[in-house]
């Protein structure tokens, strides 16, 4: 299933080509440090992350939507549950909001790239070394 294979790479910071390699080098989404860099390529298949420059803009409007999702999600629990008065309800949104920016962050680009790229259940088609094989080829050619 397609929406299995983007989940699992979505929330396991995985390689959306392989699975495996990671794609954000720092392991936790609060390690300042560390939180908003990628790697390059995918360290097991190669596959190129950042597809062209200015590619992670569009990882903008997914953002955009996880932060509308989160908003009714909680608008509508308050409504339903627990009747928190507006001002104090707008007050939890903020201060949510900011706390889960770097998570936001990493999961928009994520599902970004998985936007693009189709998980290679059967095995990966892509890797570095046999890339830079053909291109040798080519230039012999
Ligand atoms: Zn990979």
């Amino acid at each position: 299933m397609a929406l299995k294979t983007i989940f699992y790479s979505v929330l396991n910071n995985k390689c959306p080509n392989c699975h495996e390699g990671d794609v954000f080098i720092g392991k936790s989404a609060y390690d300042f440090k560390t939180f908003d860099k990628l790697h390059e390529t995918c360290e097991h298949c190669g596959h190129k992350y950042e597809k062209e420059p200015g590619f992670f803009y569009g990882a903008m409007y997914v953002s955009y939507a996880l932060m509308v999702a989160w908003f009714v999600i909680t608008w509508s629990l308050n409504g339903l549950i627990f009747h928190i008065d507006s001002i104090y309800y707008l007050v939890f949104l903020v201060i949510s909001i900011i706390v889960l920016m770097p998570v936001t962050f990493r999961q928009s680009r994520l599902i970004w790239i998985n936007f693009f790229t189709k998980y290679q259940e059967h095995g990966v088609i892509e890797h570095p070394k046999k890339k830079t094989e053909n291109t040798d080829e080519l230039e012999k050619n």
